[in-house]
C-alpha cells in the first residue's frame, strides 16, 4: 500500500526571465513509496528534488498530476486540511533549522505545544525522544553547545516528536563528517525499523542511498530517469546518467583516470564483468576463457554488498585469437554482463 504516490506531476515556475519559458522544476514525476520504505532521491543540485520534496509536503501546490499521502489526494485541499497533512509529516535539513534561542527540550517541545499538548505530556514526550535520540543529558543545552551531530538528533527528535508517518530528510547528512554521517544514519534506521516511520532521503550522496535506503529514484531535469530497488539500480544501472552517479561509489568500475592507466599497462582487450548474486561463478568465466586458449590477467576489480546481496565488477586483459576472444564472450554473455572497454569509455 503506496503511502505517497505522485502520478505525472510537474512543477513549473514562472521564470525570472520575461520572455523565457517558465522553469520546469519538476516534469511528469510518477512514483509510489511504500510505507515502511527508506526511499532515496538522487541527482545533482539542479534535478528537482527539494522541489519534489515541498510538493510531497503539501508546501507549495503542484502545476501538474496527482499526488496522494496517506490516502488523501493532497492536489484538492484547501490550506485548512494541508495542515492537518504536513502535521503527518516530519522534515529534517541539512543545517538543522533548530530556534538558537532555545534550549534542545525547547526545540522538540516546540511543535508539541503547537499542537496543544498538555504541559506533562510534553515533558514525558521530550523525554522519551531525548533518550531515543541519545541525548537524554542534553535538554537543557543551547543548540550552540552541540556537535553537528548532535544537532540533527535534535532536528530529528523535534521532527519526530508528533509522531509523523512520514520523515522527509533534504541533504540532512551533507553538512557532517563521514563517522558523524554514519551515526545519524544508524539513527535513521532505528526511526524506520523501532517506529514504523517511512523516510524519504534527499542527497546527492550515493554512500547515503547505498547505506540506508531500500528503493531509489534517480532525477535529472526534473524527470526520473531510473527508479527501483537499490540493489537493482546500484548493480545495474541503466540510464547513463545513473551510471555515472553509482560509479562514483561502487567498487570495480574503473574511473576514466584509472581506465588509461590500464590501458597503457596492459597489452590485450580489456573487459569488465559485472557478477550479481545468484549470477554464474568466476570460475565458470575463467573456464570458458581457458577452453577459447585465452590468457587473461586480472586487472581491477571490486566487491560490493548492499544489505547482504553482493555484486561485482572484474575487469580482465585478454590475450589471444580476436575471434577465439569474441567467441567466449558471447557465451559468457549469456549469463553475466559483458563491457568491452577496450575502445569506447568505461561507464
Ligand atoms: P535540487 O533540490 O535537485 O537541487 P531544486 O528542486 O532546488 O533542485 O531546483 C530545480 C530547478 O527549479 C532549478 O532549476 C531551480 O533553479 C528551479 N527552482 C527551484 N525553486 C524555484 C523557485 N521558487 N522559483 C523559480 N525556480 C525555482
Amino acid at each position: 500500500m503506496p503511502i505517497v504516490s505522485l502520478t505525472n506531476v510537474s512543477k513549473a515556475y514562472p521564470s525570472s526571465d520575461r520572455g523565457a519559458g517558465d522553469v520546469v522544476a519538476v516534469d511528469d514525476v510518477t512514483l509510489s513509496i511504500d510505507k515502511g520504505d527508506v526511499y532515496g532521491i538522487i541527482g545533482y543540485s539542479g534535478a528537482g528534488k527539494s522541489t519534489l520534496v515541498r510538493l510531497i509536503n503539501a508546501l507549495e501546490p503542484a502545476t501538474g498530476g496527482t499526488i496522494t499521502v496517506d490516502g488523501v489526494d493532497i492536489t484538492a485541499l484547501g490550506e485548512r486540511e494541508l495542515r492537518r497533512v504536513r502535521g503527518g509529516i516530519g522534515m529534517i535539513f541539512q543545517q538543522f533549522n533548530l530556534f538558537a534561542s532555545k534550549s534542545v527540550k525547547a526545540n522538540i517541545a516546540y511543535p508539541l505545544k503547537l499542537a496543544g499538548w498538555s504541559k506533562p505530556d510534553i515533558d514525558a514526550r521530550v523525554t522519551e525522544l531525548l533518550s531515543f535520540v541519545g541525548l537524554g543529558d542534553k535538554a537543557k543545552a543551547y543548540p550552540e553547545q552541540l556537535s553537528g551531530g548532535q544537532k540533527q538528533r535534535v532536528g530529528i527528535a523535534r521532527a519526530l516528536a508528533t509522531g509523523p508517518a512520514i520523515l522527509l530528510a533534504d541533504e540532512a547528512t551533507s553538512a557532517l563528517d563521514p563517522q558523524t554521517t554514519h551515526e545519524v544514519l544508524d539513527l535513521l534506521k532505528r526511526v524506520n525499523k523501532e517506529q514504523g516511520v517511512t523516510i524519504v532521503i534527499i542527497t546527492h550522496e550515493m554512500d547515503v542511498i547505498q547505506t540506508i535506503a531500500t528503493k531509489v529514484a534517480v532525477m535529472e531535469a526534473g524527470r526520473v530517469i531510473e527508479q527501483g530497488d537499490v540493489f537493482d539500480v546500484f548493480s545495474a544501472p541503466q540510464n547513463p546518467a545513473s551510471q555515472r552517479f553509482v560509479g562514483t561509489v561502487v567498487k570495480g568500475i574503473p574511473s576514466p583516470s584509472e581506465l588509461s592507466v590500464l590501458r597503457e599497462r596492459h597489452a590485450g582487450r580489456l573487459v569488465t564483468f559485472s557478477f550479481r548474486d545468484g549470477s554464474t561463478s568466476q570460475a565458470r568465466v575463467f573456464l570458458d576463457l581457458a577452453q577459447e586458449g585465452l590468457e587473461f590477467e586480472l586487472v581491477f576489480g571490486g566487491i560490493n554488498d548492499i544489505r547482504g546481496r553482493a555484486f561485482g565488477h572484474l575487469t580482465l586483459a585478454i590475450r589471444g585469437d580476436a575471434a577465439a576472444i569474441d567467441r567466449a564472450l558471447e557465451i559468457i554473455g549469456e549469463r553475466v554482463e559483458v563491457t568491452e572497454i577496450s575502445r569506447e569509455g568505461a561507464r
